[in-house]
């Protein structure tokens, strides 16, 4: 998976940014634990693709000691076996699979997911879909597939061969997936490429969401990537107009006010504080989110944490807001993990 254009991904599942109060009590009772409710797996460092822009691979990913290359992988039963006990350590509710590409174990995911089903975890894989999405998989009720799009076909392909549009039309065929596009600069080069975006996979039958996230740039990052200011509001913009328009969009008014008002730094990021990530050693935390390095919050583009984000800022009753209650159950949780509550 992708490491710039998936992270953003949405570990939170079908609800996605419509993350409704009901999903949020089970994933608070695991807060109130010292748990974290949301576990992201790098599954492996392998991947055929080399996008620009890809952070998984770059020397801060993993804070500058390692890099996701130099890491361990494993394959077969190991592989299995492995994430199956992080999954009974760390408990999720939810898991997101990312990679490098994930389908380069799909032999492993063959036998991880059903196993997953049976423990009623809902799991996400997050892939460029390079090689075909097996056909069992549309059968399993917890899993959500995310294909990453990086805009229309002549832009796409150049990023993302061998995973082209041709390919992914192909591997997809027979599945219900979430389109997940990263909006980079480059494609703010036309006022109606968004636009033609939506309307190509609002046609598609395998299409059940299309999402959109925002290019999150490391500290110190120039690149033909990074949205300006002026560039976040125009998108803003263009996503209230789509969102009215076609219904297969997540852009409800909460999410992009998220996008709009940032958390300024990991402590304050509700998802980056509920979600564990691991790396393909299967031991290595990737800190302080899901990007690794140093992220500029202040330009965040994730769709979950935004989505988090302005949830946080609602008040019950008007008074509290629910990011200052979250705050005290983390650190009632922490102490709980402790043995110190
Ligand atoms: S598909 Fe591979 S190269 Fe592209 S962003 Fe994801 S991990 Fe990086
Ligand atoms: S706000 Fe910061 S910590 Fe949270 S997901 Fe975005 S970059 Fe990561």
């Amino acid at each position: 998976m992708h490491a710039r254009p998936r992270a953003t991904l949405s570990l939170l599942g079908e609800s996605s940014q419509g993350m409704k109060n009901r999903d949020l009590i089970p994933a608070w009772g695991r807060v109130l634990k010292g748990q974290k409710p949301f576990l992201s797996v790098e599954i492996t460092k392998e991947c055929p693709l080399h996008c620009p822009g890809c952070y998984a691979y770059g020397s801060d990913h993993l804070g500058g000691a390692t890099t996701l290359r130099d890491l361990s992988d494993s394959k077969g039963d190991d592989l299995v076996a492995g994430v199956l006990g992080l999954v009974r350590r760390y408990r999720p509710l939810h898991v997101s699979i990312v990679g490098g590409e994930p389908l380069v174990r799909y032999r492993e995911l063959d036998a991880l997911l059903p196993k997953l089903e049976t423990m009623g975890v809902e799991v996400m894989v997050v892939t460029s879909a390079v090689r075909p999405i097996p056909e069992a998989w549309a059968k399993l009720a917890n899993l959500y597939i995310a294909v990453s799009i990086d805009g229309l076909p002549a832009e796409h392909d150049r990023r993302r061969a061998p995973a082209t549009y041709e390919r992914i039309l192909k591997h997809v065929a027979g599945h219900k997936i979430n389109i997940h596009c990263t909006i980079t600069r480059q494609l703010l080069q036309r006022p109606d490429y968004l636009r033609e975006f939506v309307t190509f996979w609002s046609a598609r039958e395998e299409t059940r969401r299309i999402w959109f996230s925002l290019y999150t740039p490391q500290e110190g990052e120039v690149s033909e990537e990074r949205l300006t200011p002026q560039d976040r509001a125009t998108v803003l913009e263009e996503l209230r107009r789509l969102g009215r328009e076609f219904p297969l969009i997540e852009a409800p008014e909460r999410l992009l006010k998220g996008f709009q008002d940032p958390p300024t730094r990991p402590q304050e990021c509700m998802f980056a504080q509920i979600t564990a990530c691991v790396s393909s050693d299967l031991t290595t935390s990737i800190t302080p989110c899901q990007f690794g390095g140093r992220p500029v919050c202040a330009e965040c583009g994730c769709i979950a944490s935004a989505g988090l984000a302005s949830f946080a800022k609602y008040k019950l009753a008007g008074l509290v807001q629910i990011s200052e209650i979250f705050s005290l159950s983390k650190r009632f949780g922490d102490r709980v993990a402790a043995g110190t509550a």
